[in-house]
């Protein structure tokens, strides 16, 4: 047989390792540089004889993706290196264990499956230097595993829908990088997008919509695109997807949504919801009152439904959804209500248990595991489900204490349709803000597990939700380069630190994503301000990335043109004495990557003054606590969780202390209103005066109508006390419904 081999001209971006770190990401867990000269050569030759044919496959594919880009034409011989590739047919403890090593003439590969194989070789691609003219590879040894088995990307195919070929290249990239679950979320109010043989409405009536909403969904009033708007993937389509996936290394763990997020469904088959109601599929986002009823024919078609998605998916998790289902419509009707008499079930809660074990006890069957969120612990857990850890780290935790398989995705830190940076300039977004920083930080294995159930972390995974994602240049603007911080903590045993992450990803990762052609976002380079309380007023500085002070500019925007006062410098002191609420855009400017930030600041009568905290902000929102009330700038909207304290426990109370008597005339309090977030306004906010701080007089008493609240004030007074009244629940039929709801301040604005 005439040997295969494999050609590579590899040229990129000028890189540079040292002994620290090999530049490679997920970061092996043990690379070693050894000494000797680079390896100059400019033909890489692989034998891939003892490959199976659909590995060998994406060995090919990945050198197109590399050598289209930059193949170089020389006249000389070609001096080539060899690869040799040995597979260990023993066991190794390790998943996906391989070794990889250079010694200055050959390049050995040792292998214990067909993923390691390509994880050997995706390290292998970005180790190789470019050196202009030619390639050159320093003589290294490294040995390398995956930390949690579990390593997950999301794509929510329904909000928006991607073509076969754009979910493909969502795949190539993920694999590349080591990721080994892809989570198909695809099916959901807005869209139901798997054909299904025995249900031919669901795609035919729910894959399409005539309606879409413009901005956001707070924005008011609203408005629609009323284009006809859908798509759906044949069988024969999924099961090309299925093994280009597993080609890949990768598993595709299918979603189908029950019993809430139903209504493409519903619009299909109208009886399958509790009242039989026709209602189109819906164009607007959130969650909706009408879902899947409990009744037997609902049970019937969704295991029909999982047969078909059990035989074109291999999976061993089949996932379920099981979020944000309104238990509205089930307490009105007849069939749901003789349910909870028939299994003796004490509430609405315990019948959306039953209704989840109908589909574990089903997928048991049939030899898979049923994986939802985490809301199906409410009313019980099914006996063999895991737990898709969502809205905080709490269910995860409390699933692997009873010994349940559990990934952890929680929204603080693995929601890439949050903010990566300032939403002022950012593309719009669902809110939130899960800069670059936050998802290297994350640990996927949360405090209050005890040693023994760690084991039931598989790992973490990062969701993309795409109601404002409308095209797929978007989805990898807002996946890269979160996904490379994301892949760290689920591979690497050594993670670096951020800051040798950041020198990573543009050394060497960034020329390696263009050879992708990814869109991806540099929001993570854009400088930030410091805003610190000095004396009698406050001090605005600007930091790049890499801590370095960069220059700033303050324009009064106040001033008519002509008057306006630019200064520059690399701070900015504003005193809160004799000013008149003048604003100013303030800039800040970084050279690296040419980017700039901006903040609007407001300098009123109150900048630096100190406040005492009654009720402590939750500590996950308690950013620049010292100073965000009273620094002058308002936090963004929507909310990207930065300039904002988050209050959830109580009424809100604080003092705000002044140096001396004052006799504010108004001061001005703004919340935000984010009811889709579980943010909501307060109800009332009563403020007292005293000069001593012991004897306290009501001063004011306002009701909260709108985001901004202006209050007159009486009298001359040392101290000032705000109470705020908030709502003890949030109201049924409101996402998060019966949980406290977050108040959100931003600033006190006094004149
Ligand atoms: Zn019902």
């Amino acid at each position: 047989m005439k040997p295969v081999t494999l050609l590579f001209l590899f040229v990129c971006g000028l890189s540079h390792f040292n002994h620290a770190q090999s530049h490679v990401i997920p970061t092996p867990l043990f690379y070693e540089q050894l000494s000797g000269e680079p390896f100059k050569f400019s033909l890489l030759i692989t034998d891939i004889t003892s490959v199976p044919k659909r590995t060998s496959d994406v060995l090919f594919s990945w050198n197109n993706t590399f050598r289209n880009l930059v193949e170089k034409k020389s006249d000389s011989i070609p001096i080539a290196l060899k690869v040799r590739l040995n597979q260990t047919t023993e066991k190794h403890p390790e998943n996906d264990f391989y070794e990889l090593s250079f010694d200055g003439k050959l390049i050995n590969i040792h292998y214990t499956s067909d993923a390691s194989l390509l994880y050997a070789y995706s390290t292998l691609l970005q180790l190789i230097n470019d050196e202009g003219h030619q390639l050159s590879l320093r003589p290294f040894t490294l040995k390398d595993y995956a930390k949690f088995p579990w390593r997950g990307l999301h794509l929510d195919v329904c909000r928006h829908f991607f073509t076969v070929d754009e979910v493909k290249r969502y795949i190539d990239i993920m694999a590349f990088y080591k990721y080994n679950k892809f989570h198909w979320h695809l099916t959901d109010d807005q869209g139901w997008r798997i054909e299904i043989k025995k249900y031919p409405l669901l795609t035919e009536i729910g894959g399409y919509r005539d309606s879409t909403l413009n901005d956001h969904y707070n924005t008011s009033p609203r408005t629609w695109n009323t284009e006809h708007y859908g798509g759906f993937y044949t069988q024969a389509q999924i099961k090309d997807v299925v093994k280009y996936a597993s080609d890949r290394g990768v598993t595709i763990v299918p979603e189908i949504e029950m019993p809430g997020h139903a209504r493409a469904a519903l619009a299909a088959y109208p009886d399958l919801s509790c009242t039989g109601i026709q209602q189109p599929v819906t164009g607007l986002w959130g969650v909706f009152d009408d879902i899947f009823c409990s009744k037997e024919e609902t049970i019937s078609f969704l295991q029909d439904v999982l047969t078909e998605v059990v035989e074109l998916f291999p999976s061993e998790y089949i996932h379920i959804g099981g979020d944000e289902a309104p238990k509205t419509r089930w307490k009105t009707c007849e069939k749901c209500q003789n349910n909870m008499r028939k299994y003796q079930l004490k509430d609405e809660h315990e019948l959306q248990s039953w209704f989840i074990r109908q589909m574990d006890e089903f997928l048991t069957r049939k030899g898979r595991k049923l994986i939802g969120w985490d809301e199906i612990l409410e009313g019980g857990l099914s006996p063999n489900a895991a737990v898709m850890s969502w809205r905080g780290e709490e269910g995860g935790i409390a699933a692997a204490n009873e010994q349940h398989e559990v990934v952890m995705t929680p929204g603080s830190h693995c929601y890439f349709d949050h903010y990566q940076g300032d939403s002022q300039t950012e593309p719009l977004a669902f809110g939130g803000y899960t800069p670059l920083e936050k998802v290297y930080a994350y640990n996927p294995v949360p405090a209050g597990i005890s040693p023994d159930n760690k084991k039931y972390i598989l790992g973490a995974q990062a969701n993309l939700w795409t109601e404002y994602i409308a095209d797929f240049k978007q989805v990898e603007y807002m996946v890269y380069p979160r996904a490379l911080a994301m892949i760290q903590n689920t591979w690497s045993t050594n993670k670096p630190d951020y800051q040798s992450f950041i020198n990573t990803l543009t050394n060497r990762q960034f020329d390696l994503l263009k050879y992708w052609n990814v869109n991806y976002s540099l929001s993570f380079a854009k400088p930030v301000f410091k805003i610190t309380k000095e004396d009698q007023g406050i001090v605005i500085t600007g930091t790049s990335i890499d801590n370095n002070p960069v220059n700033i500019a303050s324009k009064c925007t106040s001033e008519k043109k002509g008057k306006e006062l630019i200064i520059m410098g690399p701070s900015i002191y504003f005193s809160r004495s004799g000013s008149d609420a003048k604003t100013y855009r303030i800039t800040a400017f970084e050279n690296k990557f040419h980017s700039s930030s901006t903040i609007n600041f407001i300098n009123h009568k109150g900048i630096g003054l100190t406040i005492e905290f009654i009720t402590p902000p939750n500590k996950r929102y308690a950013h620049n606590l010292e100073s965000t009330l009273i620094d002058g700038v308002l936090g963004a909207r929507p909310w990207n969780g930065s300039q904002w304290l988050g209050f959830n426990k109580g009424n809100v109370e604080f003092i705000v202390h002044m140096d001396e008597k004052i006799n504010y005339k108004h001061v001005t309090t703004s919340a935000l209103d984010a009811t889709t977030s579980w943010i909501h306004l307060p109800d009332s906010v009563v403020v007292y005066g005293s000069d001593e701080g012991v004897n306290w007089k009501e001063i004011a008493r306002q009701k909260v109508t709108g985001e901004q609240t202006k209050i007159a004030l009486k009298g001359k007074n040392k101290q000032l006390k705000f109470v705020y009244t908030t709502l003890d629940a949030i109201p049924e039929g409101m996402p998060g419904e019966g949980y406290k709801p977050f108040t959100f301040l931003d600033e006190l604005i006094f004149e």
